[in-house]
């Protein structure tokens, strides 16, 4: 049963797993590939040790081992949808670009999103994955109901409002091998999208008015220039108008073609042509652009190029402080950053290990290419202002994970601890990264 991984799934000889970030390969003794409950029961019962893998879209270490790597891409069917009360039920393994399409299908949608939709279900879920909008918690608070093998090979079941259930969804692949979900999902509704450029000071100024006037608010910062681009989305039912010549141009041409030429052409000198185009770029994508899309195009953004990615959760009341320090942050710090930098904000909830657990929150996010030294650098030097700021580390990016830091930043830790001990007594699930940084196993 422990089928080897098809080729070509992978860069690399087979059984090497390389992340979307390229920043972290490894080569696991077996990837198990189950197609059942039970299949997956018998792969965490004989292994000595599992760690579970989504579609490899962390830049953390969070999937790494050297023993058996489960993967569910055999398990992505939508098993079943109840049109009365909008509950779907999927196997765990489907990304989120598969079940939208059938959603979308049906009328139905998810109600909120991040900016990609290559994640599956579960891993999205597992490290709080989140959007933006001040009403919107993380992607984990649509789920109402999972099912897991956990740590002896035991199927279990958990609700909403089960003890256990804020623990175990924002999981990291701790309590189990996730394997079925069922979400709470809403009709389909259209997005009434805004983007445009403003100044950097005025959108600290009004944010508070930002926030509470738009479902959707985030922004987009490329540095050094002194204005941001803003999105600015509201959610509607009016029908939709946008153009798809216009849309290609925007997100193919501008955003993928334009882009990724521009910076092969900053290689030749990157201090001086990366300010230069960032200027540039944000005033064309900063141009203002309106229009009433269907939701999921709304949330997404175009497929980046390969790049690295740490984002912080930080409280929200300290925002326009926070939002000036960043800026200071990044213009001060001797860098060129050929990517966008990006701003959201995400109500708090009660999952144990979420960013946002117990607090509204700003997440910012530092973003970049550049060579692993110089990113090194940029990255130490981003911790240490989040950490100053009582910042909470995005799971699934980077981040140094200091677990003295993060008991004092994470209420709920110990009791994370304490109950995924439960759920694996001998530890098998845990990496080398859980346990360093979670203490788990
Ligand atoms: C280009 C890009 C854009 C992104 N945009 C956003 C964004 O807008 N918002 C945001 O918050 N994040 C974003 N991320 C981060 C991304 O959403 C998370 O890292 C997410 O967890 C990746 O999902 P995955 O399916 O690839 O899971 P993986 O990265 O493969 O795994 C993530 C974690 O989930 C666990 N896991 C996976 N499957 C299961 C399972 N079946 N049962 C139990 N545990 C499981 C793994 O063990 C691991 O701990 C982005 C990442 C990229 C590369």
């Amino acid at each position: 049963m422990a089928l080897d991984y098809p080729v070509g799934m992978h860069r690399g000889p087979l059984r090497q797993v390389v992340n979307y970030g390229r920043n972290v390969v490894f080569a696991p003794a077996e990837i198990a590939t189950p197609g059942s409950a039970a299949e997956l029961r018998e792969v965490v019962r004989r292994a000595a040790r599992v760690r579970v893998m989504g579609s490899r879209h962390s830049w953390s270490r969070a999937i790494v081992t050297d023993d058996t790597l489960v993967s569910l891409e055999r398990m992505t069917r939508v098993l079943a949808v109840d049109a009365a009360t909008l509950q779907v039920t999927v196997q765990a393994g489907v990304t989120l670009r598969a079940l939208i399409a059938q959603l979308d299908r049906r009328g139905l949608a998810l109600a909120n999103l991040g900016s990609i939709d290559r994640q599956t279900v579960a891993g999205a879920i597992s490290t709080g994955t989140h959007g933006t909008g001040l009403a919107f918690q993380c992607l984990a608070a649509q789920v109402v109901a999972l099912r897991l093998v956990d740590g002896r090979g035991e199927e279990r079941a958990l609700r909403r409002g089960d003890a256990d259930f804020d623990a175990v969804v924002v999981g990291l692949g701790c309590f189990g091998v996730v394997y079925e979900v069922t979400l709470q999902v809403v009709r389909s509704f259209q997005m009434h999208a805004i983007t445009e450029r403003a100044p950097f000071d005025e959108v600290v100024d009004r944010l508070d008015e930002h926030l509470r006037g738009f479902d959707h608010f985030k922004l987009w910062w490329l540095v050094p220039d002194d204005h941001v681009i803003v999105f600015k989305n509201r959610r509607t039912d009016a029908p939709r108008n946008d153009n798809e010549l216009v849309r290609w141009f925007k997100d193919e041409l501008l955003s993928v073609a334009v882009y990724r030429s521009l910076v092969a052409l900053q290689r030749l000198d990157r201090e001086r042509l990366v300010p230069l185009c960032n200027r540039v770029l944000g005033r064309e994508v900063g141009k203002r652009y309106e229009r009433i899309c269907k939701s999921h195009v709304g949330f997404l953004t175009p497929d980046p190029p390969v790049h690295r990615e740490t984002e912080w959760a930080f409280d929200l009341a300290d925002a326009p402080r926070l939002l000036r320090e960043y800026r200071r942050a990044l213009l001060d710090g001797g860098h060129t950053y050929n990517f966008i930098q990006e701003v959201r904000f995400s109500r708090g909830d009660d999952f144990w290990l979420s960013p946002a657990y117990g607090r509204d929150s700003i997440w910012l996010g530092m973003y970049n290419m550049d060579s692993d030294e110089r990113w090194a650098d940029q990255l130490r030097a981003f911790e240490a202002f989040a950490v100053r700021n009582g910042g909470r580390p995005h799971w699934g990016k980077e981040a140094g994970f200091d677990p003295a830091y993060l008991r004092g930043q994470l209420p709920r830790l110990e009791d994370f601890r304490a109950l995924a001990a439960r759920y694996d007594p001998d530890g098998k699930l845990a990496n080398d990264w859980a346990r360093r940084v979670l203490g788990v196993g």
